[in-house]
């Protein structure tokens, strides 16, 4: 095929066929598929994380298997869990920084998978690129503006504005927001390691494990926990509108899989906004809703970063 990579309109040329590489970087499992730009997943595999050296290991062998039973694959995308230097040209572009995981500090993720892969490499945050996913595929398709939000060992957002990921000076850090305390709740330290009891330090997954001795999943209904989870997960989404505007919040990881929580966030979301905002969409109880893409929006979100990458676009400059 005559395909140049990085070339402007290079996606004029690609195929109907042609197939994608999709990295969707954790700090507990990468998972990892070749697929079409429809959003066609041929092959999918989970990578257990470990240290960057073995788990690269079986990135590269995943796609070389992957690649000899489909054919070649075009361009890849990677969405990974941060901090990461966005910014082209500087000294770490591309690189894992100032982690707490063990081993990742300091991973030049983008320039190994360059490296090894030899074809043009979409990189962004797990979170913007899942917030891609939900614009291209999900629930997002007739919009302009979305944040999609992880609640889950960290908490992390992505903002769509214009179609395009926020960036800037690197990306926006959302899950380490102040919150009020919750008046039942002040005497909880937080677990963040930076910041104690930040958003990320009084309401992930990690900070109910921490408060309560179990996780969601095993907390009596009536438990007073549902209710400060849900008003500190409704300042953000509060704190999201007042500062972004966004048409739709898409919350997802492993503490969002119960549903009850998106009726009693929206409600506390409302009230922290305290009837400022008239606009009908944030009485709806579709503004604040699950990924359409489901437990998917991860890898297909770096599916959206390959098929940008192929087009030369979308990388953050
Ligand atoms: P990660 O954030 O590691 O990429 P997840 O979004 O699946 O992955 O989040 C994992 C965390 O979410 C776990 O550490 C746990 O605290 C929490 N979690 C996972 N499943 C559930 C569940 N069913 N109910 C409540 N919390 C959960
Ligand atoms: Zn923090």
């Amino acid at each position: 095929m005559n395909f140049t990579p990085n070339a402007p309109g290079a996606a004029a040329i690609s195929t109907a066929d042609a197939l994608y590489g999709a990295i969707e970087a954790g700090g507990t499992k990468f998972v990892v598929a070749v697929a079409h730009a429809t959003g066609a997943i041929l092959n999918q595999s989970r990578i257990e994380t470990r240290d960057p050296a073995a788990t690269l290991a079986d990135v590269f062998d995943f796609f070389r298997a992957a690649e000899r039973a489909a054919g070649a694959v075009e361009a890849f995308g990677v969405g990974s869990f941060g901090p990461l230097e966005l910014r082209r040209g500087a000294p770490g572009y591309g690189f894992i920084t100032n982690t707490p995981k063990p081993g990742w500090r300091n991973t030049d993720l983008l320039g190994t998978l360059q490296r090894g892969f030899a074809r043009p490499v979409g990189f962004d945050t797990d979170v913007n690129a899942a917030a891609l996913a939900e614009l291209r595929w999900g629930g997002g398709r007739h919009l302009q503006s979305l944040a999609y939000v992880t609640v889950g060992t960290g908490i992390g957002g992505g903002m769509i504005h214009h179609g395009q990921p926020v960036h800037g000076l690197m990306h926006p850090e959302i899950g380490h927001v102040r919150v009020l305390r919750h008046p039942t709740d002040s005497l909880f330290a937080g677990v963040c390691p930076f910041h104690g009891d930040c958003l990320e330090g009084l309401a992930s997954g990690p900070a109910i494990l921490a408060r309560t001795g179990r996780s969601l999943a095993d907390t009596r209904p009536n438990d007073p926990i549902w209710g400060i989870e849900a008003d500190y997960l409704g300042q953000l989404c509060a704190q999201l509108v007042l500062m972004h505007s966004p048409q739709r919040i898409f919350l997802g990881g492993g503490v969002m899989q119960h549903q009850r929580l998106y009726g009693e966030i929206a409600d506390r979301m409302r009230h922290w906004l305290g009837g400022y905002l008239p606009h009908e969409e944030l009485q709806s109880e579709n503004y604040v809703v699950p990924p359409a893409l489901g437990a998917n929006v991860g890898v297909m979100g770096a599916l959206a970063l390959a098929v940008e990458a192929a087009a030369g676009f979308g990388a953050p400059g």
